[in-house]
């Protein structure tokens, strides 16, 4: 009999009713008894519906307030000196650590936040040193385990492996030259067998022990970390299933047999060819493998027919008492489900599956595996190869002109008419702006005035015209809020967006939207991914009429904002019809053409942002020149189509440029403005020693965070900053968009912004 098995589930609720207890939590406006009972409600729900769809290990332990990672890091005492001693209950503590605390004598910024390997969700970063003192202050795994237990669900609950939070952790600034978290090992696996065995003790059968690492490069320097930690757990554990996810193993696999776990999950969605190997290493032992052939990264159906071959290969080598059939990850990456839809037309709803559907495919794959006779499964199967065929002839039609167009791109579209030293002369005389010119990332605070409007026109509770006077009110408002303050490169603000990449779907062809397929991208962030279903093109100019109506109201310069390809592209969810390649060049030649018409339209700048160009890279470094060899240019030929004149900025959100600094140089953005404040400034040195030649304004504060950074702050940044960069190149901003942040704030933080580069530009 084959088992089916979902990794890890949501933990937003259908509702999104934890990001809004937790905000209110925030607040003040709920207690944490409240909190802790809407977040119960939430998991029994989650628990119940699986084993309702007939899931048979069923993922416990994986619920969160903010961040799995940090809740891990919370219940091991890793919690950096700063947050403690301020008199903050253990909750406080740990959001304090998410998000920075302000107020009441308590000022602390948040903790580094980092993609979850190749997501757009969010973990905070474990901090440890020496000094770190592992105690296992509550076991996640055990309460939620007895919570499911009073629920009447018996679960699997899913632990974040020793070697995975070391290695995804970094040496806190306390920490001696050349510290490596690693070397905590022995001391962390006291706190872990603890936390096993109480599972155990507990009566949990299995445990699901998440080591991803293991398909990453670095996993092979640890191999022996591995077999050290595994060996002394295994004993006092649950029979433990070791998952990796989001890719191969490649060679790692060759440490899984010797470590003596009981199971092995790997992902045959992102690399279905690895199941080759995997069982020729495992076949001699007894490790029960869990496929991964239901996508936790995708929303798209899965082709029931192919995974019950892949499926019945592993049967024929093992036996069908060793196979599980599960999601490829976990499905927090996933909306909780389509019956969220109300409004999504029966043909496309027709082509998807989100969390709830995924998992009444795991069991409708185990079933078919075990050769179920139960009508219902059949019905489902049979379903299922319709629908995909369906899908498919549709796949086959396809917009003919823009093919042709992607064709038809010649090498000399992806460059600038001039190199950047004569592009620079003729943007000085054009731009007349100050040294350390200031500027802000594009987004002003997305306030409930209008998210209201946006929600009455969406019930049309308003017309159109009147919502447009609404959007052109606060453009103004935002324009003469920064002349007031004294900016000095204007954005309009981008009130009209929902989201930077929703925005950019909705007025494109080739996208399908939903209404509620929310997923977390972090803490209580979270964004609704439009979905890529046919060829993109674009019906008309998307934000022109916006950005014109901005600078009409300023003699200062305006800055144009767009979401770039390859963000777009991957915080889309994409087609798998097609190859990624097509679809980015297919929304870049959407976005040039939007570029020139701003330019036509008399805007100064255009900021493409490509925050995601980053988290897109391949997790193993062999396969990156192949993405980097389509992103890029991908980026170019957006950009590459105007004057020398235009000054074009790209935005980036993170600080980790060391392995792709080259890349970065490559895309001849005019100006880039990069995340800096949380990473010490030390990919300044990056920009140094590689000789970065364009303009840069690396975040002189965190935005992720309410707090406001006090104006000798930001003047001791700008002060290092011109410790390692040439004055001439500096930007002043902060370090991304201001949308989710507060007015009072927004204000107070670039007052002191403005006021420390004036400072500068008399003192420098
Ligand atoms: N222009 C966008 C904004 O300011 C950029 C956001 C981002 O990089 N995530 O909101
Ligand atoms: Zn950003």
């Amino acid at each position: 009999m084959v088992h089916s098995s979902v990794l890890g589930f949501p933990r937003i609720g259908a509702n999104r009713e934890v990001k809004k207890a937790v905000e209110a939590y925030w607040a003040g406006k709920l207690s944490a008894d409240e909190l802790t009972k809407a977040a119960a409600d939430v998991k029994k729900t989650s628990w119940t519906s699986l084993k309702q769809h007939g899931v048979d290990f069923i993922p416990s332990g994986d619920f969160s307030l903010y961040d799995h990672v940090l809740d891990h890091s919370a219940a091991f005492n890793v919690i950096p000196k700063r947050y403690l001693g301020h008199k903050l209950s253990p909750l406080d503590v740990y959001f304090a650590m998410g998000r920075g605390r302000q107020g009441d004598g308590v000022d602390v910024p948040a903790s580094e936040m980092k993609k979850w390997f190749d997501s757009n969700y969010h973990f905070v970063v474990p901090e440890f040193s020496e000094e770190t003192e592992f105690k296992l202050l509550f076991n996640k795994a055990v309460e939620e385990f007895k919570e499911a237990q009073l629920a009447g669900v018996v679960t699997r609950p899913v632990v974040l492996g020793p070697i995975s939070f070391l290695v995804l952790g970094k040496a806190a600034k306390e920490a001696k030259p050349g510290f490596q978290p690693i070397s905590l090992l022995p001391k962390l696996l006291l706190v872990y067998k603890q936390l096993l065995s109480e599972l155990k003790d507990a009566g949990a059968e299995w445990v699901q022990v998440d080591e991803p690492i293991l398909v990453l490069d670095v996993a092979a320097n640890h191999e022996a970390a591995f077999s050290t930690a595994y060996k002394e757990l295994v004993p006092v554990a649950p029979a433990i299933l070791l998952a990796t996810y989001y890719g191969r193993l490649d060679s790692n696999v060759k440490i899984v047999p010797k470590l003596g776990v009981a199971g092995l999950h790997i992902d045959l969605d992102r690399a279905p060819e690895q199941l080759t190997q995997v069982l020729e290493v495992i076949k001699s032992t007894n490790i029960v493998l869990s496929l991964g052939v239901v996508s936790g990264r995708s929303i798209w159906k899965n082709d029931i027919a192919a995974s019950v071959k892949l499926g019945q290969k592993a049967i024929e080598v093992i036996g069908s008492e060793r196979v599980i059939v599960a999601t490829s990850s976990s499905l927090l990456h996933t909306p909780v489900t389509l019956a969220g839809e109300k409004k999504m037309s029966a043909e496309h709803k027709d082509w998807f599956a989100f969390a709830l559907e995924k998992a009444e495919e795991v069991a409708t794959i185990a079933a078919v595996l075990s050769s179920s006779q139960d009508s219902k499964v059949t019905a489902a199967f049979e379903a299922n190869k319709a629908s995909i065929t369906k899908r498919r002839d549709f796949e086959r039609t396809s917009d003919d002109a823009v093919r042709k167009r992607v064709a038809a791109i010649t090498p000399d579209m992806l460059n600038r008419k001039s190199p950047f030293a004569v592009r620079n002369e003729v943007q000085k005389q054009k731009l007349q702006l100050p040294k350390f010119p200031t500027t802000t990332i594009g987004s002003f605070p997305q306030t409930k005035e209008i998210r209201t409007a946006r929600a009455k026109l969406g019930k049309k509770e308003i017309t159109e015209e009147e919502y447009n006077e609404f959007i052109k009110k606060e453009i103004e408002s935002v324009v003469r809020f920064q002349e007031r303050i004294g900016l000095d490169m204007l954005v309009h603000g981008e009130p009209e967006r929902n989201d930077m990449v929703q925005y950019f779907g909705e007025r494109l062809n080739g996208f399908v939207f939903t209404e509620n397929a929310w997923v977390q991208s972090y803490g209580s962030r979270y964004v609704r991914p439009p979905i890529i279903v046919s060829d993109v093109s674009r019906p008309g100019p998307m934000t022109v009429e916006w950005s014109k109506y901005a600078q009409s109201l300023t003699t200062k310069p305006m800055k144009g904002m767009l979401t770039g390809p390859v963000t777009i592209l991957n915080w889309s969810f994409p087609r798998v019809d097609v190859s990624r390649e097509v679809q980015c060049k297919q929304l870049a030649l959407a976005l040039r053409d939007e570029v020139i018409d701003l330019e036509h339209a008399g805007i100064h700048a255009v900021q493409v942002d490509e925050p995601a160009l980053r988290e897109g890279l391949p997790l193993r470094r062999v396969d990156w020149d192949a993405y980097l060899g389509w992103a890029l240019p991908s980026f170019k030929l957006a950009t590459a189509g105007v004057t020398d004149a235009l000054q074009t900025h790209s935005h980036f959100c993170y600080s980790d440029f060391d392995d792709i600094f080259s890349s970065i140089q490559d895309l001849d953005a005019d100006v880039i403005s990069i995340e800096a404040s949380k990473s010490d400034l030390k990919l300044l040195n990056t920009f140094k020693r590689y000789g970065y030649s364009n303009k840069i304004g690396p975040g002189v504060y965190d935005i992720h965070s309410p707090r406001v950074p006090s104006e000798q702050e930001i003047k001791d940044r700008i002060a290092a900053m011109l410790q390692t960069l040439p004055a001439d190149l500096l930007y002043v901003n902060p370090d991304c968009g201001l949308k989710t942040r507060g007015w009072k704030e927004t204000e107070a933080s670039l007052a002191n912004l403005v006021n420390a580069a004036r400072w500068a530009r008399q003192n420098h």
